[in-house]
């Protein structure tokens, strides 16, 4: 005999997991499932900001997220960053914000956001069901049919909330999208973003490892700048990671995924102009005491990034005294320091990206209720949805703010239960 729920969340990570409190906070009365593939929930919420869990940020806004930015904006609108404060602390957490904007809880405990998810959800009567692997839903009349590892669950509202890929051991495999276009649902190409990017292992990248330091990179495809940001970098074994170059990948990763041209270019000195920096170099020749070329990059760059930059350019630079550098010389430094191409050859791939791009359009769900255009009873919400946030708190506020819409819209005007 099929279970009956009148609203199944199929995935129970961040957006679910909302989904199914707002849900039973909008109509008590409800049965309300969760099914979640994974043996323990909330995987990736405990693995977030670096265990700290980056709840969402102190100022949100559509231009921090990849999409269609009008859908975007309409739904941050509905449960914004404010929302998201005032809802952790009715569940008993406190959120303190950091320099960076970046807001965690007060306890720096990713398992605390966890936990408070968990027990408002047992509070309310919300169901959860681990190890349930969602295979199949079609509909059948006014109802939803799922077919799950366990047995066949009946359903009124389905609310989808599978994720995306990254990081696949969590439970989040990408199969909910099947999900979606077995219901008709368009999917659109994914990629990994927020992701370290490898670089050519004869670059000097290894020698680096460890340092951080805030550069410029600009992405071109044919030559032309399709994305410039400024941050901190970090130089790793395998290549190049550190906020900046997370948020940059999803422009690499796509376009070197479609066949595109595209390249990484790195600007040691984003605060200022190439022409200011030439003027700095012939300022400091001018100057009496002597400057090697290292004493004087040292000024502004970590050591060992300032050496293996000046070596890049010619082997011994380093110790070129500054007023002895020919005018060819000084400009490819100059060069060097703030347009480096960097030998990308790929990204380190779903294991290590933090989300995808891509995924079911914005365009085919309703922007006030994550309700589906073409299926009557479906809702998609979070990752699953073609939209990308930067490092920052931000994809935790796409995952709350669609699971509040779909949740606190499934549950009203409820067809009496038979
Ligand atoms: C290492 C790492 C660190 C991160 N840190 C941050 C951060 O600090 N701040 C931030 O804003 N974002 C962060 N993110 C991104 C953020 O975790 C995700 O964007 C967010 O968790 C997405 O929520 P979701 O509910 O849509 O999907 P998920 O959290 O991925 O949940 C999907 C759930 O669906 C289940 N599932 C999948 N397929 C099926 C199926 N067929 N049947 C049943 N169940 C299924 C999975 O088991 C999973 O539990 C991080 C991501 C990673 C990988």
């Amino acid at each position: 005999m099929p279970q009956h729920a009148d609203i199944a969340i199929i995935g129970a990570g961040a957006a679910g997991l909302a989904a199914g409190i707002f849900a039973a906070e909008t109509n008590p009365n409800l049965r309300i499932i969760l099914l979640d593939s994974a043996k323990s929930i909330g995987a990736k919420i405990l693995v977030s900001g670096g265990g700290r869990c980056n709840v969402t940020n102190q100022r949100v806004t559509a231009s921090d997220f990849h999409g269609n930015r009008k859908v975007i904006d309409r739904i941050l609108r509905r449960f914004d960053e404010q929302a998201t404060v005032r809802w952790f602390d009715s569940l008993g957490v406190l959120l303190q914000t950091e320099v960076t904007g970046k807001l965690f809880p007060v306890s720096n405990k990713a398992r605390t956001i966890l936990d408070s998810l968990l027990q408002r959800c047992e509070a309310l009567g919300v169901s959860l069901l681990t190890q349930h692997h969602v295979r199949d839903i079609t509909r059948e009349g006014d109802e939803f049919s799922i077919q799950h590892s366990r047995g066949t669950l009946r359903a009124k509202r389905v609310i989808l909330a599978t994720g995306g890929q990254s990081l696949p051991k969590t439970g989040s495999d990408g199969s909910g999208w099947a999900l979606a276009q077995q219901l008709g649902h368009l999917v659109q190409p994914t990629y990994p973003a927020l992701v370290p990017l490898l670089l050519d292992p004869s670059f000097f990248h290894a020698t680096l490892s460890g340092i951080s330091h805030d550069v410029m990179l600009t992405t071109t495809i044919a030559g032309k700048t399709i994305d410039r940001r400024t941050g901190s970098l970090l130089w790793t074994h395998f290549g190049i990671s550190g906020p900046v170059v997370l948020d940059a990948s999803r422009f690499w990763v796509r376009a070197a995924a479609q066949g595109e041209d595209v390249h990484l270019h790195l600007n040691c000195f984003p605060q200022i102009s190439s022409q200011d920096m030439e003027k700095w170099l012939l300022q400091a020749a001018s100057l009496p005491g002597r400057k090697t070329i290292l004493t004087l990059l040292a000024e502004r760059l970590p050591t060992r990034v300032a050496t293996t930059l000046a070596n890049v350019q010619k082997p011994g630079l380093t110790h070129t005294p500054v007023n002895l550098l020919s005018k060819e010389t000084r400009r490819h430094l100059v060069h060097t320091l703030t347009n480096l191409p960097l030998p990308v050859i790929g990204s380190r791939g779903w294991n290590f990206a933090e989300v995808t791009s891509g995924g079911v359009p914005l365009e085919e769900v309703y922007a006030q209720s994550m309700g589906s255009r073409l299926v009557p009873g479906l809702y998609v919400i979070g990752e699953m949805l073609e939209c990308d946030g930067l490092i920052g708190g931000f994809n935790f506020q796409w995952a709350w703010a669609t699971g509040y819409l779909a949740g606190s819209h499934a549950a009203v005007q409820f067809p009496s239960s038979d």
